[in-house]
């Protein structure tokens, strides 16, 4: 991919011609994929010898993940890429699988890199239409690297943000204002993530004058951080207050770049964050500390969305924007429209990024078709044929055609498929869930209560089965209350919580539940403040990154149960 020089008006141009030509460029695209794969091993089974869109659609097979997994792994334990890919395999992304379920392991090259670079420019591009004033200032991004593992073929296995924070495309990225962070380039490298994360908070404060936008790329990290901020702003303050970095940050890299953010002592500083942060309550306190924050960069789609009124609290309603809707396999396309609502955000899919096919949800699912013939108002799960030696697999998502960018579709997130809780003949995806917890929080917020996450668990170790949910909670002032307390004086609130929740379930599980008694009355179990934090921190030490966590919202994992299991304070029943 030729790169665009920094001009909005080419950029515009180029935005034009992607949208336009959404069928030359996915033909073309799909082309230039499979010439050189005709010989791999993969290709081969399904005889095809020559480029032919047609022949390649009906002989090779819309597969999952599993069905490519005996060939990437061969790759993985050492056998030469053209198992699968002409081009080499010089490495691999790890999912973050705590959505779905496992890890997964997708073989990557720097054609990866190529596209989302090309996203993070179109992004600065399509922000900058939408955003004035933003020039000067910088970023506080909560940018983390982890760890990466070597596999038995010497390659290093790595999450996706990781692959890029660790190549030379971030090292020698452009010095515009898109770029520019206040956190130096060795706190996102850190592998600490702790570390890090205070690290970023701390370079924040000091540079406050200078934060125009902040972000993370899902919105879990940047409310994780906004609570972080909560238990360590005295030392932080310490820290500006005598121009020190406390003792226990220890990677060096940290060390030595931070230090020349925090050159010297500020007293004055201190002082007048420690005014802000001593006030009871924090509500707004993002823009207290950093005024000159236009908006908040975060995905807030999809399973995030939950995230949104905790944003707004702490973020005085600055707009919410989520850039970008991608994954291990692939980016897929970019929201247009940054300004507008987090329920409203759909992102158009960019045609140069990989070639798209859409399993119809509401018609014949063998009737696959291209990503210019997606219907408007109808639901599809993508497919993805990528440069690195995915060929038509499955991505796991389901996305509403919403509208059309030119000739560019452009979809809703609507859910991760795969998320069920089923005890009989029910089956609860995540959007039941998510739907029937936003009525649990109606219930919660009369009580003066915020919830702060949930997820769930379909337990069958009684009989009949029954559906639990995890919440944990907080009162929304006066947080010094103690917990105790709160649950005696909402007991009420948790036992309507079971009531609505049963009701906002589907005919299905209603069925089930009240005229079969094949479901038993649904639980409620509240975990002690700090659980989902914990459980994040729980997950992160079984391989899973900070920067791609998502909460998952169904508990499939022995450990994840025990570690929950642990953690409940009160249970409570539908009556
Ligand atoms: P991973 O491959 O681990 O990075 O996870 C990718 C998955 O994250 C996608 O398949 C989606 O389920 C989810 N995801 C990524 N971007 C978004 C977004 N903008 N909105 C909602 N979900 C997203």
């Amino acid at each position: 991919m030729k790169p665009i020089s920094d001009n909005n008006e080419r950029w515009e141009e180029k935005l034009k011609d992607l949208t336009i030509n959404v069928k030359q460029i996915q033909d073309k695209l799909l082309e230039e994929i499979l010439t050189p794969n005709l010989k791999t091993e993969y290709l081969q089974r399904f005889n095809i010898d020559r480029f032919d869109k047609e022949l390649f659609k009906k002989n090779v097979p819309v597969v999952t993940y599993e069905d490519l997994k005996p060939y990437i792994d061969r790759v993985v334990n050492g056998e030469s890429s053209d198992v699968i890919s002409a081009r080499p395999i010089t490495g691999f992304l790890l999912s973050s699988g705590t959505s779905g379920g496992a890890q997964k392991m997708m073989p990557w090259n720097h054609k990866y890199l190529d596209n989302l670079t090309f996203a993070y420019d179109l992004r600065k591009h399509v922000v900058t239409k939408h955003v004035k004033g933003l020039e000067e200032g910088k970023g506080m991004m909560f940018l983390f690297t982890k760890q990466e593992s070597i596999t038995p073929s010497g390659l290093p296995a790595r999450v996706a943000t990781s692959s890029y924070f660790k190549s030379d495309y971030f090292k020698n990225r452009p010095s515009n204002w898109y770029y520019s962070y206040t956190s130096p380039d060795e706190v996102i490298l850190c592998p600490n993530n702790t570390q890090s994360l205070y690290c970023h908070l701390l370079c924040g404060l000091v540079e406050r004058d200078e934060v125009v936008r902040m972000g993370s790329i899902f919105a879990s990290v940047m409310v994780r951080a906004i609570k972080f901020l909560e238990t360590y702003w005295e030392e932080l303050c310490l820290n500006i207050r005598s121009g020190q970095l406390s003792e226990w940050i220890t990677d060096l890299g940290c060390r030595n770049s931070v230090s020349l953010v925090l050159k010297e002592p500020l007293p004055e500083l201190a002082d007048t964050i420690e005014t802000i942060c001593k006030q009871n309550s924090w509500k707004g306190i993002v823009t207290r500390i950093w005024p000159k924050t236009k908006y908040i960069e975060t995905v807030v789609t999809g399973s995030m969305g939950q995230y949104v009124p905790t944003l707004n609290y702490y973020c005085s309603d600055l707009p919410l924007v989520s850039t970008t809707y991608g994954s291990s396999e692939t980016t897929f396309g970019i929201n247009l429209d940054p300004l507008c609502k987090p329920e409203d955000v759909s992102y158009a899919f960019m045609p140069n990024m990989s070639y798209f096919e859409f399993i119809p949800m509401d018609g014949d699912k063998r009737d696959v078709v291209d990503l210019k013939d997606v219907k408007l108002g109808c639901t599809y799960e993508p497919v993805v044929t990528n440069f690195a030696g995915l060929y038509r697999m499955r991505v796991g998502d389901l996305l509403l055609v919403t509208g059309f960018y030119n000739n560019a579709p452009q979809f809703k997130f609507v859910r991760r498929e795969n998320v069920v809780l089923s005890i009989d003949a029910d089956k609860t995806n995540e959007e039941d869930l998510f739907k029937a917890v936003s009525q649990v929080k109606l219930v919660l917020d009369a009580s003066e209560l915020i919830l702060v996450d949930f997820t769930s668990y379909a337990d069958t170790s009684t009989f009949p089965g029954h559906y639990v949910l995890y919440l944990e909670v907080k009162a929304k002032e006066g947080e010094n209350k103690k917990q105790k307390k709160y649950l005696e004086l909402n007991e009420e609130a948790f036992s309507k919580s079971c009531l609505v929740m049963e009701d906002s379930l589907d005919n299905v599980y209603k069925r089930c539940r009240f005229k079969d008694g094949s479901i038993g009355p649904l639980e409620i179990r509240v975990v002690r403040q700090g659980t989902f934090d914990s459980l994040m921190d729980f997950f992160i030490s079984q391989g899973a990154s900070i920067g791609q966590y998502k909460t998952p919202r169904c508990i499939k994992s022995e450990k994840a149960f025990e570690f929950m299991e642990a953690c409940v304070v009160a249970k409570f029943f539908s009556s």
